[in-house]
Protein backbone atom coordinates (compact mmCIF):
# COMPACT_ATOMS: atom_id res chain seq x y z
CA UNK A 1 0.00 0.00 0.00
CA UNK A 2 2.89 2.22 0.92
CA UNK A 3 4.30 1.59 -2.47
CA UNK A 4 1.20 2.63 -4.46
CA UNK A 5 0.71 5.83 -2.84
CA UNK A 6 4.57 7.24 -3.36
CA UNK A 7 3.44 6.18 -6.84
CA UNK A 8 0.18 8.19 -7.04
CA UNK A 9 1.69 11.43 -4.82
CA UNK A 10 4.87 11.28 -7.76
CA UNK A 11 2.31 11.44 -10.58
CA UNK A 12 3.13 14.66 -13.08
CA UNK A 13 0.52 16.91 -12.71
CA UNK A 14 -0.73 17.56 -16.53
CA UNK A 15 -3.67 19.28 -18.72
CA UNK A 16 -2.25 18.19 -22.26
CA UNK A 17 -1.45 15.19 -23.72
CA UNK A 18 0.08 13.99 -26.90
CA UNK A 19 0.25 10.50 -28.12
CA UNK A 20 0.67 7.94 -30.61
CA UNK A 21 3.75 9.17 -32.51
CA UNK A 22 5.69 6.67 -34.07
CA UNK A 23 8.95 8.59 -33.40
CA UNK A 24 9.46 11.63 -31.33
CA UNK A 25 12.25 13.72 -32.07
CA UNK A 26 13.15 15.77 -29.17
CA UNK A 27 16.27 17.60 -30.25
CA UNK A 28 17.30 16.85 -26.49
CA UNK A 29 19.30 14.26 -26.49
CA UNK A 30 18.89 14.32 -22.91
CA UNK A 31 15.37 14.83 -22.90
CA UNK A 32 14.62 11.50 -21.42
CA UNK A 33 16.84 8.07 -20.79
CA UNK A 34 15.07 6.31 -23.96
CA UNK A 35 16.08 9.41 -26.13
CA UNK A 36 19.18 7.97 -28.96
CA UNK A 37 20.75 9.54 -31.82
CA UNK A 38 21.69 13.26 -32.55
CA UNK A 39 17.97 14.04 -32.45
CA UNK A 40 17.15 12.05 -29.48
CA UNK A 41 14.61 10.44 -31.21
CA UNK A 42 12.03 8.38 -28.86
CA UNK A 43 10.61 5.60 -30.35
CA UNK A 44 6.48 5.62 -29.58
CA UNK A 45 6.97 9.08 -27.46
CA UNK A 46 4.97 10.47 -25.93
CA UNK A 47 4.41 14.17 -24.43
CA UNK A 48 2.40 15.71 -21.37
CA UNK A 49 2.22 19.43 -20.39
CA UNK A 50 0.37 21.86 -18.31
CA UNK A 51 -0.17 25.01 -18.53
CA UNK A 52 1.59 25.41 -21.94
CA UNK A 53 4.77 23.95 -21.06
CA UNK A 54 5.77 20.41 -21.17
CA UNK A 55 6.67 18.36 -17.73
CA UNK A 56 7.12 14.86 -19.23
CA UNK A 57 8.72 13.18 -21.77
CA UNK A 58 9.61 9.62 -22.83
CA UNK A 59 7.79 6.01 -24.44
CA UNK A 60 4.50 6.25 -24.20
CA UNK A 61 4.45 2.91 -22.37
CA UNK A 62 5.73 5.14 -19.59
CA UNK A 63 3.06 7.44 -19.73
CA UNK A 64 0.56 6.51 -17.61
CA UNK A 65 2.50 5.45 -14.76
CA UNK A 66 4.64 8.79 -14.54
CA UNK A 67 1.46 10.86 -15.55
CA UNK A 68 -1.78 12.31 -13.74
CA UNK A 69 -3.92 11.50 -16.61
CA UNK A 70 -6.99 12.30 -15.16
CA UNK A 71 -6.30 15.77 -15.33
CA UNK A 72 -6.52 15.78 -18.73
CA UNK A 73 -9.77 16.73 -20.68
CA UNK A 74 -10.61 14.81 -23.69
CA UNK A 75 -10.07 17.96 -25.88
CA UNK A 76 -6.46 18.57 -24.81
CA UNK A 77 -5.41 14.91 -26.00
CA UNK A 78 -3.65 14.71 -29.59
CA UNK A 79 -3.53 11.70 -30.92
CA UNK A 80 -0.64 12.01 -33.68
CA UNK A 81 -1.85 8.89 -35.73
CA UNK A 82 1.42 6.58 -36.13
CA UNK A 83 3.31 10.17 -37.49
CA UNK A 84 6.29 11.50 -36.88
CA UNK A 85 6.69 14.65 -34.16
CA UNK A 86 9.26 17.48 -33.79
CA UNK A 87 9.96 20.83 -32.05
CA UNK A 88 8.41 23.42 -33.91
CA UNK A 89 10.55 25.15 -35.85
CA UNK A 90 12.14 28.44 -34.59
CA UNK A 91 12.80 30.56 -37.67
CA UNK A 92 14.85 33.26 -36.09
CA UNK A 93 15.41 35.70 -38.71
CA UNK A 94 12.90 37.09 -40.79
CA UNK A 95 11.25 40.45 -42.17
CA UNK A 96 7.33 39.60 -41.91
CA UNK A 97 5.28 43.31 -41.48
CA UNK A 98 5.58 44.86 -44.94
CA UNK A 99 3.13 46.19 -47.36
CA UNK A 100 3.37 45.41 -51.61
CA UNK A 101 5.26 42.62 -52.95
CA UNK A 102 8.53 43.36 -55.04
CA UNK A 103 7.71 40.34 -58.00
CA UNK A 104 8.66 42.96 -60.94
CA UNK A 105 12.20 43.54 -59.35
CA UNK A 106 12.18 39.51 -58.85
CA UNK A 107 12.20 38.90 -62.54
CA UNK A 108 13.86 42.03 -63.65
CA UNK A 109 16.84 40.34 -61.54
CA UNK A 110 16.60 37.43 -63.17
CA UNK A 111 16.78 39.21 -66.61
CA UNK A 112 20.20 40.32 -65.09
CA UNK A 113 20.05 43.10 -63.12
CA UNK A 114 21.67 43.49 -60.07
CA UNK A 115 20.41 43.55 -56.71
CA UNK A 116 22.54 46.51 -55.54
CA UNK A 117 21.56 48.09 -59.14
CA UNK A 118 18.09 47.70 -57.97
CA UNK A 119 18.72 49.47 -54.99
CA UNK A 120 20.58 52.29 -56.50
CA UNK A 121 17.70 53.06 -58.77
CA UNK A 122 15.77 53.32 -55.79
CA UNK A 123 14.26 50.05 -55.94
CA UNK A 124 15.05 46.91 -53.38
CA UNK A 125 14.07 47.85 -49.90
CA UNK A 126 13.09 51.80 -50.86
CA UNK A 127 9.97 50.36 -52.99
CA UNK A 128 8.71 48.22 -49.41
CA UNK A 129 9.27 50.92 -47.28
CA UNK A 130 7.15 53.42 -49.53
CA UNK A 131 4.23 50.71 -49.60
CA UNK A 132 4.44 49.77 -46.21
CA UNK A 133 4.64 54.12 -45.05
CA UNK A 134 1.32 54.38 -47.18
CA UNK A 135 -0.54 51.28 -45.37
CA UNK A 136 -2.45 51.52 -42.70
CA UNK A 137 -2.40 50.02 -39.17
CA UNK A 138 -5.25 47.76 -40.21
CA UNK A 139 -3.93 46.32 -43.19
CA UNK A 140 -0.71 45.46 -41.87
CA UNK A 141 -1.90 43.89 -39.32
CA UNK A 142 -4.27 41.36 -41.41
CA UNK A 143 -1.18 40.80 -43.51
CA UNK A 144 1.17 40.03 -40.27
CA UNK A 145 -1.40 37.70 -39.27
CA UNK A 146 -2.04 35.67 -42.66
CA UNK A 147 1.49 35.31 -43.02
CA UNK A 148 1.75 34.57 -38.73
CA UNK A 149 -0.96 31.69 -39.79
CA UNK A 150 0.95 30.67 -43.06
CA UNK A 151 4.44 30.15 -40.47
CA UNK A 152 2.34 28.16 -38.18
CA UNK A 153 0.97 26.36 -41.14
CA UNK A 154 4.11 25.08 -42.36
CA UNK A 155 5.67 24.00 -39.01
CA UNK A 156 7.07 27.40 -37.55
CA UNK A 157 6.06 28.00 -33.33
CA UNK A 158 8.14 30.86 -33.07
CA UNK A 159 9.04 33.64 -35.21
CA UNK A 160 11.72 36.82 -34.80
CA UNK A 161 10.19 39.67 -36.85
CA UNK A 162 11.85 42.82 -38.00
CA UNK A 163 11.17 46.37 -37.92
CA UNK A 164 13.02 48.22 -41.25
CA UNK A 165 10.62 48.99 -43.96
CA UNK A 166 9.51 51.99 -41.82
CA UNK A 167 12.26 54.06 -40.97
CA UNK A 168 10.98 57.01 -39.56
CA UNK A 169 9.47 57.34 -36.14
CA UNK A 170 5.79 56.87 -36.71
CA UNK A 171 6.20 53.72 -39.25
CA UNK A 172 9.11 52.11 -37.22
CA UNK A 173 6.74 52.29 -33.85
CA UNK A 174 3.56 51.23 -36.12
CA UNK A 175 5.74 47.92 -37.07
CA UNK A 176 6.25 47.31 -33.09
CA UNK A 177 2.98 47.65 -32.25
CA UNK A 178 1.50 45.16 -34.51
CA UNK A 179 3.86 42.92 -33.77
CA UNK A 180 2.80 43.52 -29.82
CA UNK A 181 -0.80 43.12 -31.15
CA UNK A 182 0.07 39.76 -32.77
CA UNK A 183 1.77 38.71 -30.13
CA UNK A 184 -1.41 38.23 -28.12
CA UNK A 185 -3.47 36.77 -30.32
CA UNK A 186 -3.78 32.77 -29.68
CA UNK A 187 -2.77 30.05 -31.68
CA UNK A 188 -0.06 32.30 -33.92
CA UNK A 189 3.85 31.40 -33.22
CA UNK A 190 5.48 33.48 -31.02
CA UNK A 191 6.82 36.55 -32.01
CA UNK A 192 10.31 37.98 -30.88
CA UNK A 193 10.90 41.59 -32.24
CA UNK A 194 13.79 43.67 -33.82
CA UNK A 195 14.57 47.01 -34.21
CA UNK A 196 15.84 46.80 -37.78
CA UNK A 197 15.60 50.76 -38.38
CA UNK A 198 19.29 50.25 -39.57
CA UNK A 199 17.39 48.83 -42.84
CA UNK A 200 18.57 51.02 -45.59
CA UNK A 201 19.37 54.87 -45.71
CA UNK A 202 15.83 56.43 -46.18
CA UNK A 203 15.25 58.58 -49.32
CA UNK A 204 15.09 62.12 -47.58
CA UNK A 205 18.53 61.04 -45.99
CA UNK A 206 20.00 59.99 -49.17
CA UNK A 207 22.48 62.13 -51.06
CA UNK A 208 24.93 63.38 -48.63
CA UNK A 209 27.05 62.12 -45.51
CA UNK A 210 25.15 64.68 -43.75
CA UNK A 211 22.62 63.22 -44.50
CA UNK A 212 23.49 59.95 -43.94
CA UNK A 213 25.18 61.21 -40.68
CA UNK A 214 21.48 62.65 -39.48
CA UNK A 215 19.80 59.54 -39.85
CA UNK A 216 22.22 57.53 -38.15
CA UNK A 217 21.76 60.13 -35.10
CA UNK A 218 17.70 59.77 -35.35
CA UNK A 219 18.47 56.01 -34.72
CA UNK A 220 20.68 56.65 -31.69
CA UNK A 221 19.61 59.59 -30.23
CA UNK A 222 15.65 59.09 -31.10
CA UNK A 223 14.75 55.43 -32.28
CA UNK A 224 16.47 53.20 -30.28
CA UNK A 225 15.48 55.34 -26.93
CA UNK A 226 12.22 55.03 -27.94
CA UNK A 227 12.34 51.59 -28.96
CA UNK A 228 14.12 49.88 -25.84
CA UNK A 229 11.96 47.59 -23.92
CA UNK A 230 9.45 47.21 -27.27
CA UNK A 231 12.28 45.31 -29.46
CA UNK A 232 14.21 43.23 -27.65
CA UNK A 233 16.88 42.95 -30.10
CA UNK A 234 18.53 46.03 -32.39
CA UNK A 235 19.95 44.71 -35.48
CA UNK A 236 21.90 46.85 -38.40
CA UNK A 237 22.35 45.69 -42.42
CA UNK A 238 26.27 46.34 -42.27
CA UNK A 239 26.59 46.09 -46.30
CA UNK A 240 27.84 48.35 -48.91
CA UNK A 241 24.65 49.30 -50.36
CA UNK A 242 23.55 50.17 -46.50
CA UNK A 243 26.01 50.84 -43.24
CA UNK A 244 29.52 50.85 -42.69
CA UNK A 245 31.13 49.67 -39.99
CA UNK A 246 31.75 52.69 -38.20
CA UNK A 247 27.98 53.60 -38.71
CA UNK A 248 27.35 50.36 -37.23
CA UNK A 249 29.12 49.97 -34.62
CA UNK A 250 28.14 53.35 -33.19
CA UNK A 251 24.35 52.11 -33.50
CA UNK A 252 25.41 48.69 -32.05
CA UNK A 253 27.09 50.54 -28.74
CA UNK A 254 24.35 52.51 -28.15
CA UNK A 255 21.61 49.97 -28.43
CA UNK A 256 23.65 47.58 -26.04
CA UNK A 257 23.86 50.02 -23.53
CA UNK A 258 20.37 50.88 -23.89
CA UNK A 259 19.55 46.83 -22.99
CA UNK A 260 18.99 45.50 -26.44
CA UNK A 261 20.75 42.17 -27.49
CA UNK A 262 22.23 42.50 -30.90
CA UNK A 263 22.20 40.98 -33.98
CA UNK A 264 23.88 41.37 -37.37
CA UNK A 265 23.34 40.94 -41.03
CA UNK A 266 26.84 40.34 -41.95
CA UNK A 267 28.68 39.59 -44.80
CA UNK A 268 26.04 38.73 -47.14
CA UNK A 269 27.02 40.21 -50.22
CA UNK A 270 30.72 40.88 -49.72
CA UNK A 271 33.46 40.92 -47.13
CA UNK A 272 32.21 43.90 -45.11
CA UNK A 273 33.76 43.96 -41.62
CA UNK A 274 30.31 42.70 -39.75
CA UNK A 275 31.32 39.52 -38.80
CA UNK A 276 34.14 41.07 -36.88
CA UNK A 277 31.91 43.52 -35.14
CA UNK A 278 29.41 40.62 -34.48
CA UNK A 279 32.15 39.08 -32.65
CA UNK A 280 33.66 42.33 -30.97
CA UNK A 281 30.22 43.05 -29.58
CA UNK A 282 29.36 39.49 -27.97
CA UNK A 283 25.90 39.71 -31.01
CA UNK A 284 23.43 36.60 -29.94
CA UNK A 285 23.82 36.15 -34.12
CA UNK A 286 25.74 37.03 -37.03
CA UNK A 287 22.92 36.45 -40.29
CA UNK A 288 23.80 35.54 -43.33
CA UNK A 289 27.98 35.29 -43.58
CA UNK A 290 28.03 34.12 -47.31
CA UNK A 291 31.51 36.16 -47.59
CA UNK A 292 32.76 35.05 -43.95
CA UNK A 293 36.66 34.62 -43.72
CA UNK A 294 38.03 31.98 -41.72
CA UNK A 295 39.13 33.63 -39.37
CA UNK A 296 35.53 35.46 -38.98
CA UNK A 297 33.90 32.49 -38.64
CA UNK A 298 36.87 31.51 -35.45
CA UNK A 299 36.30 34.83 -34.13
CA UNK A 300 32.62 34.16 -34.12
CA UNK A 301 32.83 30.93 -32.40
CA UNK A 302 35.49 32.61 -29.73
CA UNK A 303 32.58 34.75 -28.59
CA UNK A 304 29.91 32.70 -29.03
CA UNK A 305 27.95 34.39 -31.30
CA UNK A 306 25.57 31.71 -33.42
CA UNK A 307 25.77 32.04 -36.96
CA UNK A 308 22.51 32.11 -38.69
CA UNK A 309 22.59 30.76 -41.77
CA UNK A 310 19.51 32.15 -44.62
CA UNK A 311 19.97 29.92 -48.12
CA UNK A 312 16.45 31.57 -49.14
CA UNK A 313 18.32 34.36 -49.91
CA UNK A 314 21.22 32.25 -52.06
CA UNK A 315 18.33 30.71 -53.60
CA UNK A 316 16.54 33.66 -54.51
CA UNK A 317 19.58 35.65 -55.31
CA UNK A 318 20.91 32.72 -57.64
CA UNK A 319 24.54 33.16 -55.47
CA UNK A 320 26.60 30.19 -54.64
CA UNK A 321 25.48 28.38 -51.03
CA UNK A 322 27.88 29.20 -48.15
CA UNK A 323 29.01 25.49 -47.33
CA UNK A 324 27.82 23.58 -44.17
CA UNK A 325 31.35 22.22 -43.51
CA UNK A 326 33.28 25.69 -42.95
CA UNK A 327 30.59 26.19 -40.00
CA UNK A 328 30.86 23.10 -38.67
CA UNK A 329 34.77 22.78 -38.41
CA UNK A 330 34.52 26.59 -37.23
CA UNK A 331 32.54 24.71 -34.13
CA UNK A 332 30.06 27.37 -34.52
CA UNK A 333 26.09 27.04 -33.32
CA UNK A 334 24.71 27.50 -36.19
CA UNK A 335 20.65 28.20 -36.65
CA UNK A 336 18.68 27.92 -40.19
CA UNK A 337 16.16 30.46 -40.76
CA UNK A 338 14.18 31.52 -43.59
CA UNK A 339 14.91 35.22 -43.86
CA UNK A 340 11.50 35.72 -45.06
CA UNK A 341 10.93 39.06 -46.62
CA UNK A 342 9.35 40.33 -50.08
CA UNK A 343 13.16 40.90 -51.88
CA UNK A 344 15.23 38.60 -51.03
CA UNK A 345 13.61 35.05 -49.71
CA UNK A 346 9.52 35.32 -50.15
CA UNK A 347 9.32 32.06 -48.33
CA UNK A 348 7.98 31.31 -44.77
CA UNK A 349 8.57 27.69 -45.05
CA UNK A 350 11.09 25.80 -42.88
CA UNK A 351 10.67 22.89 -44.92
CA UNK A 352 12.07 24.54 -48.25
CA UNK A 353 15.06 25.71 -45.77
CA UNK A 354 15.61 22.31 -44.56
CA UNK A 355 16.24 21.16 -48.27
CA UNK A 356 18.41 23.44 -49.10
CA UNK A 357 20.14 23.39 -46.42
CA UNK A 358 20.72 19.41 -46.81
CA UNK A 359 20.40 19.73 -50.80
CA UNK A 360 22.24 22.84 -51.63
CA UNK A 361 24.93 23.16 -48.56
CA UNK A 362 25.50 19.64 -47.79
CA UNK A 363 24.64 19.25 -44.01
CA UNK A 364 23.29 16.54 -42.51
CA UNK A 365 19.65 16.55 -41.57
CA UNK A 366 20.11 15.94 -38.07
CA UNK A 367 22.05 19.18 -38.20
CA UNK A 368 19.67 21.14 -40.31
CA UNK A 369 16.93 20.10 -38.09
CA UNK A 370 18.83 21.26 -34.81
CA UNK A 371 19.91 24.05 -36.80
CA UNK A 372 16.08 24.70 -37.63
CA UNK A 373 14.81 24.32 -33.76
CA UNK A 374 17.26 24.71 -30.80
CA UNK A 375 19.71 26.66 -32.89
CA UNK A 376 17.24 28.80 -34.14
CA UNK A 377 15.72 29.68 -30.27
CA UNK A 378 20.24 29.86 -29.33
CA UNK A 379 20.00 32.71 -32.05
CA UNK A 380 17.48 34.31 -30.05
CA UNK A 381 18.94 33.76 -26.54
CA UNK A 382 15.76 31.50 -26.20
CA UNK A 383 17.29 27.84 -25.78
CA UNK A 384 16.26 27.33 -22.36
CA UNK A 385 12.38 28.07 -23.31
CA UNK A 386 12.21 26.79 -27.12
CA UNK A 387 13.59 24.36 -29.57
CA UNK A 388 13.74 21.03 -27.91
CA UNK A 389 10.96 18.98 -26.64
CA UNK A 390 11.88 18.58 -22.63
CA UNK A 391 10.50 19.08 -19.49
CA UNK A 392 10.68 23.11 -18.46
CA UNK A 393 10.01 24.35 -22.10
CA UNK A 394 6.78 25.29 -24.27
CA UNK A 395 4.82 23.05 -25.51
CA UNK A 396 5.65 24.06 -29.32
CA UNK A 397 5.63 20.91 -31.59
CA UNK A 398 4.39 19.93 -35.22
CA UNK A 399 3.19 16.62 -36.04
CA UNK A 400 4.34 15.41 -39.49
CA UNK A 401 2.16 14.14 -42.31
CA UNK A 402 4.08 10.67 -42.31
CA UNK A 403 5.68 8.29 -39.62
CA UNK A 404 8.93 9.24 -40.17
CA UNK A 405 11.23 12.58 -40.53
CA UNK A 406 13.70 11.74 -42.41
CA UNK A 407 10.98 12.38 -45.38
CA UNK A 408 12.24 15.91 -44.60
CA UNK A 409 14.51 17.54 -47.41
CA UNK A 410 13.99 14.31 -49.24
CA UNK A 411 10.28 15.34 -50.31
CA UNK A 412 10.28 18.88 -51.30
CA UNK A 413 8.09 21.49 -52.12
CA UNK A 414 5.06 20.19 -50.38
CA UNK A 415 4.01 20.69 -46.75
CA UNK A 416 4.86 17.64 -44.70
CA UNK A 417 3.12 19.08 -41.40
CA UNK A 418 -0.07 18.01 -40.36
CA UNK A 419 -0.54 20.03 -37.83
CA UNK A 420 1.15 22.46 -35.40
CA UNK A 421 0.78 23.05 -31.65
CA UNK A 422 1.80 26.19 -29.88
CA UNK A 423 1.93 26.56 -26.31
CA UNK A 424 -0.45 23.31 -26.42
CA UNK A 425 -3.12 25.25 -28.43
CA UNK A 426 -3.45 23.88 -31.89
CA UNK A 427 -1.98 27.03 -34.11
CA UNK A 428 -5.15 29.03 -36.46
CA UNK A 429 -5.54 27.19 -39.98
CA UNK A 430 -4.38 29.84 -42.54
CA UNK A 431 -6.33 32.39 -43.94
CA UNK A 432 -6.37 33.74 -47.53
CA UNK A 433 -3.95 36.42 -47.99
CA UNK A 434 -5.90 39.84 -48.53
CA UNK A 435 -5.13 41.51 -51.35
ZN1 LIG B 1 17.30 39.77 -43.27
Amino acid sequence: MQRDSDTADALIAADWVLTGASRLGTCAPDASPAAGGALGIIEHGAVAAHQGRIVWVGPESDLAQSVDLAGVPDSARLDAGGHAVLPGFVDSHTHFIFAGDRAEEFQLRHAGVSYEEIAERGGGILNTVRATRAADAETLLALGRSRLRSFAAHGTTTVEGKTGYGLDMATEARCLAIMDALAAEPGLPHIIPTFLGAHTLPPEYRGSTEGRARYVASICDEMLPAFAGKARFCDVFCERTAFTVDETRRILARAQALGYQLKLHANQLGATGGAELAAEFGAVSADHLDFASDNDLRALAAAGVTATLLPGCSFSLAMAYPQWQRFREAGLHLALATDYNPGTSYCENMQIMLALAVNAMHATLEEALLAATLGGARALGMQDEVGSLEPGKRCDLLVLTGADERELAYHFGVNLVERTVIGSIPSAKPISLPE
